[in-house]
């Protein structure tokens, strides 16, 4: 039954359910219809805990957490336990508590700290009578919950860090992870800064501000993964490609925020790109004129390119697309690797690979003439020479290809129709006027005659 109707109006009744709405009001509630809903729900418990019959009660979603394990590699939990005293904090100029060197770091019904006697048996702190350290260790999530407030401030031997320090680089741009990240390592460390917050110590409640979830790369459907024990190694693949096709490779098999199926044909695709243009930069070398790029159309797509992979990587972090548009970069200047415009195509092309294949790409930088091109800035598009760019359109005379326009992109379909019809090639398939024309926008015209 409804207990509640929006502020205004009436609730669908043809609906099965009612969504909550800013300023909604109470109704088949009795005494209490018509009350806006926050105070009807407190004016209801109220006189639930009045008949005797229930109280007002805040309930969070949250346990506690057990966050001691029996593993060597963990922060050492700093207290002692005495026989006279109890549990002694170990003080404070006697931190940190580090870890003992071992021969055995196995559990075997004890932890494996037990087994270090001279480091677990001390005086205890506060009598000196023989007492025994925590043998346990913090749980990992104690550490990643705030391991990265510490690099701001990593020679601080007074305090974990200093609140200006971390308040000057907090919160974390970016953070990128499975999206099993969101549900648990998120959770411990956001908790961790919000206690920490209240404490004064830190001066924000959130500290990522942004998170990006990448996808998983299966094989046969399968998540390759540890638990899984099908993981394959890339260095099969880098002795026999090299890592600079590895890593493209890996960037392109997909969008990086949705899972990938890995396959080893493309890897060979990848390094025939990589030789590809290696052959085209070098022909570039030798055939192509020194000097400023003139604004021709290969000009025009380099720079239409540094637009697209500046805008895929940086904002959109889609690798794939990205490479995929400097494959389109070198397919282009492959045609034309002694134009006026032909080195400035090859450097950037080269230019914007370097992330994912630094080392042919720094050869190839060097070749053309240039050094150090890890130095050199990100490539800039000249937005002059984006916005006429060009494009071409298959001329079509019923579906078989007449002839080619290079026009302005954005031509509208009349002009395209225009053009198409006016070019010689077409009009001698033409007899009289075409029944029909259809447009394909971006890629061609088809003259039905
Ligand atoms: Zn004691």
């Amino acid at each position: 039954r409804r207990v509640v109707r929006p502020a205004e109006g009436e609730a669908d009744e043809a609906e099965p359910y009612l969504a909550h709405t800013e300023g909604e009001v109470l109704v088949n509630s009795g005494e209490f219809d018509g009350l806006p809903a926050p105070e009807g729900g407190r004016r209801i418990v109220e006189r639930l805990e009045a008949e005797g019959s229930g109280r007002p009660a805040v309930n969070f979603r949250i346990r506690d957490w057990g966050f001691s394990r029996q593993r060597y590699w963990g922060c050492p939990i700093p207290v002692v336990y005495c026989d006279v005293c109890g549990i002694v904090p170990v003080p404070d100029e006697q931190l940190p508590v580090l870890l003992p060197d071992i021969e055995d770091y196995k559990p075997k019904g004890r932890p494996p700290l037990a087994q270090a006697e001279e480091w677990v048996n001390v005086p205890c702190p506060a009598c000196e009578a023989p007492a025994r350290r925590e043998t346990e260790t913090m749980d990992t999530f104690v550490d990643s919950s705030w391991y990265f407030l510490r690099y701001c401030d990593p020679w601080n031997d007074e305090a974990p860090f200093e609140r200006a320090a971390v308040d000057y680089w907090n919160p974390i741009d970016l953070y990128i992870g499975g999206v099993d990240h969101a549900t648990v390592h998120m959770i411990y460390a956001r908790f961790w800064m919000k206690v920490l917050n209240d404490l004064g110590l830190i001066g924000f409640r959130e500290p990522f501000a942004r998170f990006y979830s990448n996808g998983w790369v299966t094989l046969g459907n399968v998540k390759i993964s540890k638990r899984a024990g099908n993981a394959i190694g890339p260095e099969q693949f880098v002795e026999m490609h090299g890592a600079d096709a590895c890593r493209l490779n890996i960037l392109f098999l997909g969008p990086a925020n949705e899972d990938m199926e890995w396959t080893e044909s493309s890897i060979e695709g990848m390094a025939r790109f990589v030789r590809r243009l290696w052959r085209v930069a070098l022909e570039v070398c030798e055939l192509a004129p020194e000097g400023e790029p003139v604004d021709d159309a290969l000009a025009r797509k380099a720079h239409a390119t540094i637009a697209k992979v500046t805008d895929d990587v940086g904002r959109r972090f889609a690798f794939n697309t990205a490479i995929a548009a400097v494959m389109e970069l070198v397919n282009e200047l492959s045609r034309d690797t002694g134009g006026r415009s032909a080195r400035f195509a090859a450097e950037t092309a080269v230019s914007l690979l370097q992330p994912y294949a630094p080392h042919v790409t720094e050869e190839l930088w060097e070749r053309l003439g240039r050094s150090r091109l890890w130095t050199q800035p990100w490539p800039a598009a000249d937005a002059a020479l984006l916005e006429h760019e060009t494009i071409e359109i298959a001329v079509q005379v019923n579906g078989k290809l007449r002839d080619r326009l290079h026009v302005p992109a954005g031509t509208s379909d009349d002009e395209l129709i225009a053009l198409a019809l006016a070019s010689e090639r077409v009009r001698a398939h033409m007899n009289g006027d075409p029944r029909r024309t259809i447009v394909v926008p971006g890629r061609l015209v088809n003259v039905v005659v």
